[in-house]
Parts: C-alpha cells; structure tokens; sequence
C-alpha cells in the first residue's frame, strides 16, 4: 500500500447555514488531505462544527463552496444516486449513538449495509471481523439486549464488513465508559488496520488524540494541524 497517495482531499470547503437570523458561517476555507492507510483525529470544542465537517466529507450534506475528493471521485461533480454509491461502497460511519436498526439481530444489523447494496458477503470477512470484535455469542441478540460497548461493537462491525476506503467515526466511544470506550477504540483500530482503512475519528478525547498518526484542531472555523 502506498502511504503517500491522498485519500481523502478537502479544497477550500466552507460551509454557510441559513437560519432565521441570517447566514451563519460554520466552516471557512477548511483544506487537508489525508493518506492512504492514516489514522486521523479531528479534536474541537462542542459546536465548534466537527459533526458539520464529517457530514460533508460523507456525502451527507453539500459544501457552500469548495472541494472535496475522495480517491479519483470529485464528488461535487456527483448526483444524489452517484453519492449514495460512494458512501455504500467507500465510507463506513460509525456514530456515538450507534443507530443499529432495533428489529434487526447484531448479525443483521453488521450485513444489512452490503445487503442493501446488492453485494456479496464475504463470509471469512465476516467471521473474522465478528472474532476479532468478539461478538462471536451475540449474532442473534437484539440490540435492545446489547450493552453499550456491544452495539458499538456491532457498529464497527457494519462499517467495516463493506471494506470501505475510509471510515468516518463520530465520537464513537463518546457514550461509553471510560474502560470500554477504551476497549472499543482498541477493536475499532485493530480492525480498521485489518481493512486497511484510512479513519478519520472525532474526539473530545485527547488520549484518543494522541493514538492517531495526525492531530488535527477544529478552532475559529477551521482546522489547524498539530505539530
Ligand atoms: P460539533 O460536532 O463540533 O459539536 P456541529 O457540527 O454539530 O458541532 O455544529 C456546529 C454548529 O453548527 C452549531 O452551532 C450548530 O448549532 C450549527 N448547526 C449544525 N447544523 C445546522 C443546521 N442544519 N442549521 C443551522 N445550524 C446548524
Ligand atoms: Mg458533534
């Protein structure tokens, strides 16, 4: 695997919401790149617009103005389908509230994306994965009956069973303890290495941080690289 390829470029990306009081600036001028294989942590205080700026590079929302490319894919060039292909095919997202589908078991819930878009499962993937996040016993539990630290785990799971490129990770152990939150980020690298992923985590968390190959700070509406 090359290192020094750019996965992930951010040109210029601003964004500006509308809201009953006026045009409100969230992101201004924000340009990074990331490379293949990188583990990277956005660090900010809340509401400084690091959900904003995840939302963007998945395809969830639409830049104001800038660029944003994702291996060869100019995604501004992209329609609605064309977006819903490359955030089902290149990017996992893992969230700090989980979001498993409730009617689903924990193995329903780690297939239903590569289901969803028509592929095949791989099956030594998925059985590797399911070890390596050792939900070996809990397939076929509901995720009403899962601890925190086992739905995030199924979380991963999900994310990761497509292979994606590049894993988007909302404060993903935000709403766990610290022993746990600290036993799922462990499992989340391990697997993220074993996909060979880039990852792209927000944290709150500065020993979350410190784990990560680059630092980057959120502040005054835009990223600063640490040092
Ligand atoms: P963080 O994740 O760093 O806590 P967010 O990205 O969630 O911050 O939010 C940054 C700011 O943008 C907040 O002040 C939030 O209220 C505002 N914001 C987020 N989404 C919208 C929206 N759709 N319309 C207006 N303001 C928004
Ligand atoms: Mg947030």
């Amino acid at each position: 695997m090359n290192h020094k390829e750019p996965l992930l470029v951010l040109e210029n990306v601003s964004k500006v919401f509308a809201t009953a009081s006026g045009p409100l600036t969230i992101l201004e001028q924000v340009s990074f790149s990331v490379n293949k294989g990188e583990k990277v942590a956005i660090i900010g205080p809340s509401g400084s617009g690091k959900s904003t700026l995840l939302s963007l590079i998945g395809l969830l929302d639409t830049p104001t103005t800038g660029q944003i490319t994702i291996g060869e894919t100019k995604t501004e060039l992209l329609n609605d389908v064309e977006k819903a292909k490359v955030r089902n095919q290149t990017i996992g997202f893992i969230f700090q509230s989980f979001e498993l589908i409730a009617p689903f078991t924990a193995l329903e819930n780690i297939t239903a994306p590569v289901e969803i878009g028509g592929r095949m499962i791989d099956q030594d993937h998925l059985d590797r994965l399911i070890s390596t996040l050792g939900l070996e016993k809990r397939r076929e539990a509901m995720p009403r009956t899962l601890s925190g630290g086992e739905k995030q785990r199924v979380a991963i799971g999900r994310a990761l069973l497509p292979t994606p490129a590049l894993i988007l990770a909302d404060e993903p152990t935000g709403s766990l303890d610290r022993a746990t939150g600290e036993k799922v980020l462990n499992l989340l690298l391990e697997a993220v290495s074993q996909v060979e992923a880039t990852l792209l985590i927000i944290t709150h968390d500065e020993s979350i941080a410190d784990r990560m190959d680059r630092v980057f700070e959120l502040r005054d509406k835009t990223l600063h690289e640490r040092s």
